[in-house]
């Protein structure tokens, strides 16, 4: 599942797609995805000019002219690819646009969002903020973000820290790859309450996020040029976890096995000697 570092590449991809670009057509091929799709999508969006793409958390937020934003969220299995000529769409290509620059008539740059799983998100909106994002917490990379924020937000929840962490509304973006990694690099036990969260680990555990996050965009930039592979693909690859996904293997500090449980319905990779 895309969480905020493959978000942040599929928006860097986007940008010059799209940002300054009509839409010529659109193309919606079925009427619901996770949810229903806004009525008439493919007309309210035809002709309409997007903006630069924002991210906020794993959704991303294209303005258009005329004050609405389009909403995209890749859900569990959500993918976004970027053509020059017009793609031949297969079965699970749910959506495509065709754009041309802001000045021009013929379309020169086509998005395809594939989602065979279906728990992908489109939506239309034209409040200044959708209500599904309303409650969101802080971007972890935002000034809004602080271990003293995250020692508040944890304050007095007995559940443990890794499901404190995947709480969309206590901090945005987060899934279960980068909670793994975070609190692996943190030193911190998955295991361990949220609410005990605070001073010297509250301060490692915003660092670790930091860190995890930003080393994951970084390399999602490197991994391509331009993040778009030969077949539109907009490239984005998870590299060189620490724990996530190594049951069993070396811990790459300490040489203990890596160990899984599960957490609210989640796996959870960690350290049992590095993490306490
Ligand atoms: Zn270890």
């Amino acid at each position: 599942m895309p969480e905020l570092p493959e978000v942040e590449t599929v928006r860097l991809a986007l940008l010059p797609a799209l940002e300054n670009h009509r839409i010529i057509t659109a193309h919606v091929g079925r009427p619901d995805l996770r949810w229903p799709l806004p009525e008439k999508l493919a007309d309210r969006l035809t002709g309409r000019i997007f903006g630069a793409p924002q991210r906020r958390g794993k959704f991303l937020l294209v303005p258009l002219d005329g004050r609405e934003t389009l909403l995209l969220h890749l859900g569990m299995s959500g993918s976004i690819r970027l053509h020059d000529s017009p793609p031949k769409l297969g079965a699970h290509d749910h959506f495509m646009l065709a754009m041309a620059p802001v000045d021009g008539e013929v379309a020169t740059n086509f998005m395809v969002f594939n989602d065979p799983r279906r728990f992908g998100w489109i939506d239309l909106f034209s409040d200044e903020i959708h209500p599904m994002l309303a409650q969101m917490g802080p971007e972890p990379l935002g000034n809004m973000f602080s271990e003293a924020y995250l020692a508040a937000a944890f304050a007095n929840r007995s559940g443990p820290v890794k499901t404190a962490l995947l709480n969309q509304q206590l901090v945005a973006g987060i899934g279960n790859i980068y909670a793994c990694e975070a609190l692996f690099y943190a030193g911190i036990s998955p295991r361990r309450k949220a609410g005990s969260i605070k001073a010297r680990r509250a301060q490692r555990l915003t660092a670790a996020i930091r860190d995890v996050l930003q080393r994951a965009i970084a390399e999602g930039g490197t991994s391509l040029r331009d993040h778009v592979q030969p077949g539109g693909e907009i490239g984005y690859f998870v590299q060189q976890l620490a724990v996530y996904g190594r049951e069993g293997q070396a811990c790459q500090r300490c040489d203990s096995r890596i160990r899984a449980i599960v957490q609210s319905g989640r796996s959870t990779f960690y350290c049992p000697t590095c993490q306490r």
